[in-house]
């Protein structure tokens, strides 16, 4: 039996297996805590419930165009113009299966076979890997942390060659939390206008800043850089809607109906009554939004104070998305109970083991010296987390 050689070298998100492993010893009786979520903890708001109860009692329950439905694609337009002052016609706007989908979506249009993509390190898991799935090469581009692991246009130059075809963009971002300034997006804006690169920018995270920075999106600097970025944004994140599959991209027209057709034959469009529910998000009020924020920014502030508080372990600040990209290098080398950790992969095992707290290795982010805490997960469960994981660290011989 001979399978495809290029789904074959696809390693499943190991942000999910963590996850799924966790999952089971609940399952088992063991009281984990889950730092592995890549998920808000919050509940859908009531508002956009409705709005899809309704659209089921109404019937709108058949095929939608596959680009998706006039209502939601004005509704796109009409945030991108008030939040991101961006102006897109509803052609322009591609409704998919979430953000995810609509990356997959991206690629496909873009990527000719052995097109390179650069990819600043430490990225989010499903970016190399969609690369691959659509015949493209990753590249991945080292950022430091006394940079807040933020790609500059000089680090970009050092991975070009004639090949390149796009990069990648994800502010805020995940794994680290890191938001891009103005300038420094007007710095790669340059670099890729200069070299005819595509940008994508996953904006997914956008209301999800908590140091009073503004969330900019790089289309927004000049029609010459918006020609050349395609924006990929989603209501899974924003609005405790990851189950419910939307997401959407906005471009030039041309890449969009390259997208609509590559779209229209893998999924047909994305689900009717979430897209009823993405309108009310969209356009309903935004309250829902700056109350997860905050209780965001009350985790975040307690998770990174008692992270820098344990000895041997450190973190920068992360300024957006919910994530602490936590530094356990100093652990490697050490052992618990006859057990050697020499990466993060160890360290994660171990202490899901031993201590019964999920944490997502970096080695998937590209940064095995790092693991990934969430902290989409009520303030107590941070609180007795945190306090097994010092306890884990204390006890390392
Ligand atoms: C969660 C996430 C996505 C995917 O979101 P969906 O809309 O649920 O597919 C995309 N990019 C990043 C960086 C994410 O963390």
């Amino acid at each position: 039996m001979i399978l495809s050689a290029k789904a074959m070298a696809i390693s499943p998100s190991p942000t999910l297996t963590i996850d799924a492993k966790a999952k089971q010893l609940v399952a088992e009786g063991v009281d984990v805590i889950g730092f592995g979520a890549g998920e808000p903890d919050f509940d859908t708001p009531g508002h956009i419930k409705e709005a899809a109860i309704a659209a089921i009692r109404a019937g709108f329950t058949k095929y939608t165009p596959a680009q998706g439905t006039p209502e939601l694609q004005k509704a796109v337009c009409h945030k991108l113009l008030t939040d991101n002052n961006l102006s897109y016609s509803p052609d322009q706007v591609v409704i998919s299966n979430g953000a995810k989908h609509s990356l997959s979506n991206v690629f496909a249009a873009i990527l000719n076979p052995g097109d390179e993509v650069l990819i600043p390190s430490p990225y989010w898991v499903s970016y190399p890997e969609i690369v691959r799935l659509n015949d493209g090469v990753p590249v991945s581009v080292p950022t430091s942390a006394a940079n807040s692991f933020k790609a500059t246009a000089a680090e970009l130059e050092q991975a070009l060659n004639k090949k390149t075809k796009a990069l990648v963009l994800n502010s805020p971002g995940n794994p680290t939390g890191q938001v891009y300034s103005r300038e420094e997006l007007q710095a790669i804006a340059g670099f890729a206008a200069a070299h005819n690169l595509f940008v994508v920018s996953d904006e997914i995270y956008e209301p999800l800043i908590y140091n009073g920075q503004q969330h900019v999106s790089i289309a927004s600097l000049g029609e010459n850089i918006k020609d050349l970025t395609i924006v990929v944004n989603g209501l899974s994140k924003t609005y405790a809607m990851t189950g419910w599959r939307i997401g959407y991209t906005a471009s030039r027209r041309e890449i969009a109906k390259v997208m609509a057709s590559v779209q229209s034959h893998a999924t047909s469009n994305p689900n009717s009554i979430a897209q009823k529910a993405a309108v009310a998000a969209l356009l309903g009020p935004q309250d829902c939004v700056a109350e997860m924020k905050a209780a965001f920014a009350r985790r975040r502030d307690h998770m990174v104070a008692k992270v820098r508080s344990i000895p041997g372990l450190s973190c920068i600040e992360p300024a957006g998305a919910f994530y602490v990209f936590m530094d356990v290098s100093a652990t490697f080398g050490r052992s618990c109970r006859g057990q050697n950790i020499t990466g993060s992969d160890d360290f994660a095992a171990l202490l899901l083991e031993q201590a019964q707290v999920a944490v997502v290795p970096g080695t998937g982010f590209g940064a095995p010296a790092y693991v990934r805490l969430s902290y989409a997960l009520a303030m107590e469960q941070i609180e007795k987390g945190l306090e097994r994981l010092s306890r884990f660290i204390g006890e390392l011989n």
